[in-house]
């Protein structure tokens, strides 16, 4: 990096829907690298609600704002998506000590198969720390308020779903 810093990151997740816990780890990512990647990753054994082409429409409306963001489909190693994509660094958002182990583990298997890149992580802030996409699609299905939790945009498409 001859201390110079790097200047683009990926911001990685399978965003099913993307909420204001996401957001806020890629807004700080934008303040902080030159260009950031969402990276939005299928994971069909999530059983997704959304669509992987509903997910990046959605991130590519609320990332609007941020000239540096970027999305795209990750499909296969995310090192390899970083590689391709210019960038270095991983950012990742921790909200306690249950994403802790299992964020651990993939910082650690993509140090040892990238070891030129690196994983940021941010500490969430305290008013996302209980949200997940799961428990907001269980919320909103159970007819349970969300608004302030996800986008404008994601509460009108999740109640449309869910009807
Ligand atoms: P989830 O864990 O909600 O299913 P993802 O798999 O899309 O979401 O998570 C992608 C990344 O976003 C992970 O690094 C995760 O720790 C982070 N993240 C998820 N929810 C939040 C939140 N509320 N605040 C900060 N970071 C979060």
């Amino acid at each position: 990096m001859d201390g110079k810093g790097p200047i683009a990151a990926v911001v990685p997740g399978s965003f099913d829907p993307v909420t204001s816990g996401h957001l806020d780890i890629i807004e700080r990512a934008a303040g902080s690298f030159q260009r950031v990647i969402v990276a939005v990753g299928a994971n069909p054994s999530k059983n997704p609600m959304f669509t992987l082409s509903e997910r990046c429409e959605i991130l590519h409306e609320v990332c609007g704002p941020f000239p540096n963001v970027e999305v795209d489909i990750l499909d296969g190693l995310l090192v390899e998506f970083a590689r391709s994509h210019g960038a270095l660094v991983i950012v990742k958002g921790l909200r306690a000590v249950s994403d802790f182990e299992y964020e651990f583990q993939q910082a650690l298997m993509n140090s040892h198969m990238a070891p030129d890149i690196e994983t940021f992580f941010l500490m969430a802030r305290p008013e996302h720390l209980f949200l997940s996409s799961s428990l907001i699609k269980n919320v909103a299905s159970l007819g349970g308020p969300i608004t302030g939790l996800v986008p404008p945009t994601v509460e009108r498409r999740l109640l449309d779903k869910i009807e």
